[in-house]
């Protein structure tokens, strides 16, 4: 990595004390490259792209720690794997292809907090988080069944 290009995440590890292992900075790297959740399967292929090889052991050792010191968060989709993304990012939704399992994020304005504030007074509810996710066919997937 650039030492002009330093990653904030490494730089926060490294102030806690924590070692920038070599596998450890990549996996970060990859995230705050690609910004749609990741599989375990989906970080170990753009790691091999980049010619970094990590067992794959070391690859979930590295994931529960990231996930330990609140950098990534594990989410679950309507699929078997799960899936990874950094938490400190805006606030976003999901758009999630049912075909090919494609995952884009999409951000919505203010129309949904208002809902949220009133379901929250009605039934006198602390509303901390909220998850959107909409499940369908990618633009890819719709053409696929227009040639069939
Ligand atoms: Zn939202
Ligand atoms: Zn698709």
């Amino acid at each position: 990595m650039d030492s002009h290009n330093i990653s904030p995440i490494s730089v926060k590890l490294k102030g806690q004390g924590h070692r920038l292992t070599k596998a450890r900075k990549a996996i970060i790297s990859i995230f705050e490259k690609n910004h749609e959740p990741l599989s375990a399967d989906q970080i170990n292929m753009l790691l091999v792209t980049e010619n970094i090889k990590i067992n794959k052991s070391t690859l979930y050792r590295e994931i529960d720690f990231l996930i330990l010191h609140n950098i990534l968060k594990s989410i679950q989709f309507k699929e078997k794997t799960k899936r990874y993304e950094l938490i400190h990012r805006d606030h976003h939704h999901h758009l999630i292809c049912q075909i090919c399992y494609k995952i884009e994020d999409f951000k919505l304005d203010y129309c949904l907090d208002t809902s949220v504030n009133q379901v929250s007074k009605t039934h006198n509810f602390k509303v901390e988080d909220h998850v959107l996710d909409l499940y369908g066919k990618c633009a890819n997937c719709q053409n696929l069944k227009l040639i069939k």
